[in-house]
Parts: structure tokens; C-alpha cells; sequence
């Protein structure tokens, strides 16, 4: 249990409630990442999802989801099974009366040049038209450097999650190795970095929780 938070402790505190919609990477963020997931019956909640959703959706949060699914483009996979995956996740959600808002995916090959894959922020663009997103109520959480590009080129409250490629990313942006909780800079971050790591879901949630109390990322 990440009980031992960095930055002090935010049990119990509900989040930010200037943080209005939340986006998900999928793969290694929400479920657990397996090498070009196509089947939906392999489709695995990570540890501490349900709870940390809940959360938000108790605070009055939207959730969406945004995954690149360049299986689809490469040709090792269909489109439909990509959206199967997509569905099955959903349902697992739904059991737990956690409802996602909408989900996006790139099915293109980084080869495509599309403006969809992250970190090209077309999928932020298309949740923005769709249902009304402001970036300054909006937070990006994801385990890749392209979902941290993604989320600051948006200008999104973005946090990298220590699950999934997390270790591996947070390595490739010199973050420091974090055992418990999240870790926040104390100044506003160059743009090819996190406002937060966090070892998995729930301690971002802590973090954005925590965020506005702290008073360093209100204005940004
Ligand atoms: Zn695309």
C-alpha cells in the first residue's frame, strides 16, 4: 500500500475540485499493459483503479480515456478488436458503477504522420470539441513520455504514473526513483515534464487532490 506520501498526506481529501475532467492513457495507466493488447478477455484492471476512479466521479470529475493503438495500423490487428478492448474495459468499469465519459484511440502506425498519435494532441482537440474540456480544469495521467508530452503540449495538470512503462519513462526524464505516494517539483516544469510522478493511479489522484492545496500548479 503507497501509504507514505512525499509531499505529506492527502487520505481522505476529495480532489481538486478546479480539476473538472481527467484523461487516461489505457494501456499501463488503467489496465495492465500487455504487448499489443487485442483481445478483450485479457483486458486486466491494475491494482487500486476502481477506488481512485470512484474518487474522482464522487468529486464531480468526467473521466476519458486516449490510447494509441498502433497495432491497429501496423497490421496486427483489427480496428474492431481494438474498440472490443476498449468496450471491455467499460464493462469491467461499470461493474463497479465507474462510468467513463468517452474513450479515443489512434489506430494509426507512427509511419501515418497522423495528427491523433500522441503526443500530437488531436485526440485533445476532438474530447475539447466533443464535450466542452477546458485545459485548465484538465489533467492528462499516463505511464509514457509521449502521454507527458502530450498532456503539457495541451496544457493539461499532467502526472506520469509509475505503472506500466512508468519506471522505464521516469528514468528516460531523469525523474527520481519513488518507492511510495508522488513526487512534485517545486517549480513549474519544462515542458517535456511531468507536473507529477506518482507510483501508480491512486497516488496521482492523491497528488491532484493535493495539487491546489499546495498552491503550485493553480495558476499555471
Ligand atoms: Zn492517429
Amino acid at each position: 500500500m503507497p501509504d507514505m506520501e512525499i509531499f505529506g498526506c492527502a487520505q481522505g481529501r476529495e480532489p481538486d475540485v478546479s480539476m473538472r475532467d481527467i484523461l487516461f492513457d489505457r494501456d499501463g495507466t488503467l489496465i495492465e499493459d500487455r504487448h499489443y493488447l487485442a483481445d478483450p478477455a485479457q483486458v486486466t484492471l491494475l491494482p487500486g483503479v476502481v477506488p481512485a476512479l470512484r474518487r474522482l466521479l464522487r468529486a464531480g470529475c468526467r473521466l476519458f480515456v486516449v490510447s494509441n493503438q498502433s497495432g491497429v495500423g501496423r497490421g496486427y490487428f483489427s480496428l474492431e478488436s481494438a474498440y472490443a478492448c476498449n468496450e471491455r474495459l467499460a464493462q469491467l468499469l461499470a461493474a463497479h458503477d465507474v462510468h467513463v465519459t468517452d474513450m479515443l484511440l489512434c489506430p494509426h502506425s507512427p509511419e501515418e504522420g497522423c495528427a491523433c498519435r500522441k503526443p500530437r494532441t488531436g485526440m485533445w482537440d476532438a474530447l475539447r470539441g466533443r464535450h466542452g474540456l477546458q485545459a485548465a480544469h484538465t489533467a492528462m495521467v499516463g505511464d509514457k513520455c509521449d502521454d507527458v508530452r502530450f498532456g503539457r503540449v495541451a496544457g493539461l495538470r499532467t502526472v506520469l504514473v509509475l505503472t506500466g512503462h512508468g519506471r522505464d519513462h521516469a528514468a528516460k526524464l531523469g525523474l527520481p526513483r519513488l518507492d511510495a505516494g508522488f513526487w512534485a517539483p517545486s517549480v513549474p516544469p519544462p515542458l517535456d515534464m511531468p507536473h507529477a510522478v506518482a507510483v501508480d493511479l491512486a497516488a496521482a489522484v492523491d497528488f491532484l487532490a493535493a495539487g491546489s492545496k499546495r498552491g503550485v500548479f493553480r495558476h499555471l
